[in-house]
């Protein structure tokens, strides 16, 4: 600061003065140099992008230099903040300008003007962000920009009322009046030839020096430099292969490698086996010994796994410490001599503290086990499963998707909402569940006791039991109306779930004494699209379950909800479960209401017929009931 006061003061000495800041800072024109070299060898990489991922190591490298790991938001945000300490300016802005369907607009990306922010609120009693900032109309400083030059200007007013006409003049003039602002300076900005923002600066000085816009210019060559690093930082990780940490192909490499090797075995009628594969107990081993000790033994699978491939395999972490291997030209036979020789060699590593670790492995081959590569991943994670509910450290091959029992889809689906935490249930009832569905024997009556434990949680007068007499009245209803086996299997899987949006409503909704608000009802109404879209849309293979479990609340008049479909338009499935829901409901005691006898019941069926059901549907379900023996 008392360095330009100086400058001003000594204009004779201007020459000297310059000298003087420029070797003063010598050591930015260090980084500069340094800066530019790097730029050279970014750009001599970018051209080899193309035939090698190679250089990600080496880009990583240079953005590790430019102050990296961080995402480029905070490192402008360092340069801006450094340019306020150099100069001594009074705030300093990255803008940049964007576009979007209603025109271009202006975007602060990197701002040391929190300060700036207050007294604005302060003055305007809102944010600047509040405001859709435009390019102001000065045609000098546009010209500027158009021509790539620093624009300088000590008209305050028409720069700020530019960028948001909406404010009152007069409120400006009295904000400027109060800051230290007295000119401001604007370095266009370019990246790949092209003009994308602004660094924006407010100086306390009237006038500015050359020294001073060369020193500007320069570090907009480095904001520039940043900038063209991240891209090419994201153009090369777009193009990466290989996993970071462990050197085994990714995901995505994984994903487009088996697309070829699908249509290579089509065209030759050969067939190609993927090992699914995930380390068992992770959670414990980061749990007990810290997340460097899991990221240890997940790289000690990795080296299994190198060691083990033949030159022509795939090794791929998928994720997290889920891997997949494909094997091309090798049938299920072969695989499961792979994969249980992958597992043995797991199982022989010793690691430090850790000791043994183990693998679940799942076993499935193209045109043996399936003919589509979704669905063949899909059945070896469901076989990689099996291995983990039969107690892990296995080797599971698949079986074909039409074999997998309803039971079956059920538990995995159960698993899959329970660890992949989609519904609000406690942690400690969570992992009950879990270990219940892992121990199962799949035909097995614990399926029904989740269930059951599941609706417990969002409705504490459930009668335990009743989802198993549900499925199985699903089920003889189903064949009433001479339903297929597979769509029956459906509606058993839409039996067990078709509440479980419930999980997600407010507890003092759902136990309210008094009468629902409108409120309410529109938030109970909306638990079977919530059921549907949100919690089970994620999980692939009950996809065919969810139309029937959205529509179990559509009534056969066209008032039930949420879409007022009715009769026929309405699925029997999903007809189905509605009466079924409603009998049961009503035997069930209601914070409003005591429970009903099963002949009350009935009757409150029968009132029902052509508004809630059809009579068909009320007389066979009325039929099958009054049979049973309670
Ligand atoms: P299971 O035998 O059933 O597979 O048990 P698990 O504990 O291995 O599996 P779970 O899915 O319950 O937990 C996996 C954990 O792995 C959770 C996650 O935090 C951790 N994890 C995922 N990726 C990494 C990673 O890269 N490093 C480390 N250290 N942990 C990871
Ligand atoms: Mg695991």
């Amino acid at each position: 600061m008392g360095f330009f006061d100086s400058i001003k003061k000594f204009k004779h000495q201007l020459d000297q003065v310059e000298s003087t800041v420029y070797s003063g800072k010598q050591s930015l024109l260090e980084v500069y140099e340094i800066n530019a070299k790097l730029e050279a060898e970014i750009a001599a990489r970018t051209r080899e992008l193309d035939r090698a991922n190679r250089q990600m190591l080496t880009l990583q490298h240079i953005w590790d230099m430019m102050n990296s790991s961080k995402p480029l938001s905070s490192v402008l945000n360092a340069i801006v903040n450094s340019l306020q300490g150099e100069l001594g300016y009074v705030y300093s802005f990255i803008i940049k300008e964007k576009a979007d369907n209603d025109g271009t607009y202006l975007q602060v990306v990197a701002s040391s003007g929190n300060d700036l922010d207050l007294k604005f609120f302060e003055r305007f009693n809102c944010n600047v962000s509040d405001f859709r900032m435009g390019f102001p109309e000065i045609s000098e400083l546009k010209d500027a920009v158009k021509d790539n030059k620093i624009y300088k200007s000590v008209n305050l007013k028409e720069l700020i009322c530019g960028f948001v006409p909406e404010l009152d003049i007069q409120k400006v003039e009295e904000f400027l009046k109060t800051s230290h602002m007295k000119s401001y300076i604007m370095v266009p900005l370019m990246s790949k030839q092209t003009h994308f923002g602004s660094l924006l600066v407010f100086s306390s000085r009237e006038t500015v020096s050359d020294s001073e816009l060369n020193f500007l210019s320069l570090f907009a060559k480095q904001i520039e430099l940043a900038i063209t690093i991240a891209d090419l930082f994201e153009a090369v990780k777009q193009q990466a292969i290989t996993d970071g940490m462990t050197g085994l192909y990714n995901r995505r490499y994984f994903e487009e490698f088996i697309k070829k090797e699908a249509i290579r075995a089509n065209r030759q009628n050969t067939k190609f086996t993927v090992i699914g594969l995930d380390l068992d107990h992770l959670k414990q081993i980061n749990d007990t010994y810290g997340h460097n000790y899991g990221d240890i033994a997940i790289k000690a699978i990795a080296e299994v796994l190198k060691n083990n491939a033949r030159s022509i395999d795939v090794a791929a972490r998928m994720g997290g410490e889920e891997f997949n291997i494909l094997l091309p030209g090798v049938d299920s036979a072969g695989g499961c001599i792979a994969a249980e020789r992958i597992r043995k060699a797991i199982e022989a590593v010793k690691l430090d503290k850790i000791g043994n670790i183990t693998a679940s492995l799942g076993v499935a081959t193209y045109l043996e086990h399936s003919d589509d590569i979704e669905e063949l991943l899909e059945i070896t994670d469901r076989a990689m499963y099996e291995s983990k509910r039969n107690g892990r450290n296995r080797v599971t091959i698949a079986r074909p998707a039409y074999e997998t029992s309803w039971q079956e889809i059920a538990v995995n689906t159960f698993v899959d909402i329970l660890t992949k935490h989609r519904i609000p249930v406690d942690d400690s009832t969570s992992r009950l569940l879990t270990k219940k569905l892992e121990e199962m024997n799949i035909n097995n009556e614990k399926l029904y006791q989740v269930a059951d434990a599941l609706v417990s949680t969002y409705n504490p007068e459930h009668i335990q039991g009743s989802v198993k007499k549900k499925v199985e009245l699903a089920s003889l209803l189903a064949k009433r109306f001479d339903l297929a086996k597979d769509t029956i299997d459906k509606l058993k899987i839409a039996v067990l779930l078709y509440d479980i949006g419930n999980t997600m409503l407010p507890k003092e909704v759902l136990r309210k004494t008094e009468p629902l608000t409108d409120e309410d009802k529109a938030s109970i109404m909306q638990h079977p699209v919530i059921a549907a879209r949100e919690i089970l849309k994620p999980i692939s293979n009950i996809s065919d379950v969810i139309p029937i479990i959205e529509k179990h609340h559509e009534n056969w008049n066209g008032t039930g909800y949420p879409a007022k479909l009715s009769g026929e338009q309405i699925p029997i499935e999903s007809q189905i479960i509605l009466i079924l829901d409603a009998y049961f409901a009503l035997l069930e005691k209601r914070p409003y209401r005591e429970a009903m006898s099963k002949d009350d019941a009935i009757e409150q069926i029968q009132q029902d017929i052509n508004q809630k059901w059809s009579e068909k549907l009320a007389q066979e379900f009325i039929g099958i009931i009054r049979n049973e023996s309670d």
